[in-house]
């Protein structure tokens, strides 16, 4: 492995580089913050200080208070927190949960715990786009419904959810709602009021601060009865002494990333579509998943006939470009992704699928060498492929 090639990264839903701004930030703070934020001396409270003006940062970016935000270890964690922390909470008031098929594991290994516990879960369904209907929540919830959880955009085919529309009835109806928000925050409005929830996850590494540095929102009001007992940190949610250097980065990270959100949004999606249309000349037999247009600016999804995506992954890593056949997870497991079998594509189609996703320091020139260099492996593959005979 060569450590010191570039490479052309076009896969930010996996992960996001860290931007040399915030490595600064974070690396600083490990040398000027170090005291504990709950102590009473000088070292301690200057931790706290920068602790309280990033938590101030982020509850700003969700249009929050201060008091809603826990910091956590990151997106798993905050669905975890969220799903198991509330089930229990209010499970005097029900045992019904809806979710989604095409949730990330951290929202669907919970549930399935929960399951085992004896919750009752629904799965909604969704389209050929990935989109769930807000009709199939309402038919869904009954007396019993505790919390319904669906993913603000998806990490797959980024198609975003109708979730305002599915917050609104939630509210009338006095059902908690939380939403996976780990692949939208900073990339769309992700104002708590504007999307009608009660609970919010984000993850730092997928807007380029650090791994292992998260949150979750959580309305004033909102039960949750923590997972990590110790010293009632996080107002009592989640104990642990604070990780200060990575809270300042995601701060930092907030800050880089609202700025100018819409004209990014709009730069990355003109990249996105360029990608997507010379493909779809390009190379025949192709399809293109997810929602024409209710998607993330960076993320394309195609399927190739008779080859696996594996295949391209790690024939397109060799010409120096990272992109991804899955999420992480489904990646290593082999198994085709949950999300696209559930769109109606067959296991062969989710299996010739690639997943391509942009971050605003991508050029037109990376792209070029992507769509000079990918037509190439696709035939090279196709004609060693036993399903291929044309
Ligand atoms: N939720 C979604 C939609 C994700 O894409 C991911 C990561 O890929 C997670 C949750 C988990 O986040 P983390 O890696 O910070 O635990």
């Amino acid at each position: 492995m060569d450590n010191n090639k570039k490479y052309i990264y076009f896969d930010h839903s996996a992960t996001t580089p860290v931007l040399p701004e915030i490595a600064e930030i974070v690396g600083k703070c490990f040398l000027k913050f170090y005291g504990n934020a709950s102590e009473p001396h000088t070292p301690g409270q200057q931790a706290r200080e920068l602790l309280d003006s990033s938590r101030l940062a982020i509850a700003n970016a969700l249009g929050a208070k201060p008091r809603e935000i826990v910091f956590t270890s990151g997106g798993t964690e905050s669905d975890n927190l969220a799903i198991l922390g509330t089930a229990e909470a209010y499970q005097k008031k029900g045992n019904h949960i809806i979710t989604s098929e095409i949730e990330h594991p951290a929202v669907l290994m919970p549930l399935r715990y929960l399951s085992r516990k004896g919750f009752r879960i629904t799965r909604v369904g969704v389209d050929k786009y990935g989109m769930v209907d807000p009709d199939d929540i309402r038919k869904a919830v009954t007396d019993d419904t505790i919390l319904v959880s669906i993913m603000h955009a998806n990490n797959i085919v980024g198609t975003i959810q109708p979730i305002p529309e599915i917050g609104k009835f939630l509210k009338e109806r006095q059902i908690l709602f939380h939403t996976d928000a780990v692949q939208s925050f900073c990339s769309i409005d992700t104002q708590v009021d504007d999307l009608n929830v009660d609970l919010l996850s984000i993850s730092g590494h997928k807007f380029y601060a650090p791994k292992g540095i998260g949150a979750l929102y959580v309305r004033k009001g909102t039960k949750i009865i923590p997972r990590l007992l110790g010293g009632g940190h996080e107002h009592g949610m989640r104990s642990s002494t604070e990780n200060v250097p990575g809270i300042a980065g995601l701060a930092k990270a907030v800050q880089i990333g609202q700025k100018d959100i819409k004209e990014k949004f709009k730069n990355i999606s003109t990249l996105r579509n360029y990608i997507k249309d010379s493909l779809l000349e390009k190379i025949e037999d192709i399809s293109f998943n997810g929602h024409p247009s209710e998607r993330l600016a960076g993320n394309c999804n195609f399927s190739f006939k008779y080859i696996e995506g594996e295949a391209i992954v790690l024939r397109l890593d060799r010409e120096g470009i990272a992109v991804s056949s899955g999420s992480a997870c489904s990646s290593s497991s082999m198994k085709p992704s949950h999300t696209l079998t559930a769109m109606g594509l067959s296991a062969e189609e989710a299996h010739g699928s690639l997943r391509v996703t942009l971050g605003f320091e991508n050029t037109k020139k990376e792209a070029d060498h992507f769509l000079e260099v990918l037509p190439k492996i696709i035939s090279d593959l196709r004609k060693i492929s036993p399903l291929y005979n044309k």
